[in-house]
């Protein structure tokens, strides 16, 4: 299975990426843990993507990319991906289709974790991830969800199949939701 979750900052798709990762045998990439750890590596990649990371700004598509085209190629050989955090805009998930479509490894299933702004804004208080996570830097990671990344819904929902999620249930809700729908997607394909 190879699927999107889409969602914005605070919005659980790191944690239910997991749960999914897990229960059907597929890689848990997520674009912004592989971001953050070349900062803390200092390599060359981190050196160029801190400041962009530490303002909640999108980091620039071709460095996402060329860090990404590794883990994706290897995961689609092991059971497949579930990509956390990447597309997040229309000119990302307009090349990430090229690329992979030649590659043969394009998104067969986009879920879009759906949750009320004020919900996310307590979730990201809360949690304090350091310079990620001041009240500045959480307003900007929002704005720029809705003004980059919700546009790609549309784009999902012209091509691959787009599920939405209510993610604001319970954590262990929005898991029994998602296994639901991927599991009626994987009869519907003819998966399993
Ligand atoms: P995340 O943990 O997914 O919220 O990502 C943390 C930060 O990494 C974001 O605020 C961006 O600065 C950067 N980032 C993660 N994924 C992408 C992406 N697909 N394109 C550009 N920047 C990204």
């Amino acid at each position: 299975m190879r699927m999107l979750l889409i969602g914005a900052p605070g919005s659980g798709k790191g944690t239910q990426s997991e749960q999914i990762a897990a229960h059907f045998g597929v890689t848990h990439i997520s674009s912004g843990d592989l971001l953050r750890r070349h900062v803390r590596d200092g390599t060359a990649t981190g050196k160029a993507v801190q400041k962009f990371v530490d303002r909640g700004d999108l980091v620039p598509d071709a460095l996402v990319m060329d860090m990404l085209r590794k883990p994706v190629i290897a995961a689609n050989e092991t059971g497949g991906y579930v990509l956390d955090g990447f597309p997040r805009s229309v000119e990302q998930a307009q090349t990430a289709y090229e690329t992979a479509h030649a590659l043969g490894v394009s998104v067969q299933i986009a879920v879009h974790l759906d949750v009320p702004t004020e919900e996310l804004v307590r979730r990201l208080t809360a949690r304090g991830r350091g310079s990620e996570d001041t009240a500045d830097v959480i307003a900007h990671r929002l704005e720029v969800f809705h003004e980059h990344t919700l546009p790609m819904l549309r784009y999902y929902q012209g091509r691959e199949e787009l599920v939405v999620i209510d993610g604001a249930q319970p954590p262990e809700q929005v898991t029994a939701a998602l296994f639901a729908e991927l599991k009626a997607w994987q009869h519907k394909a003819g998966e399993v």
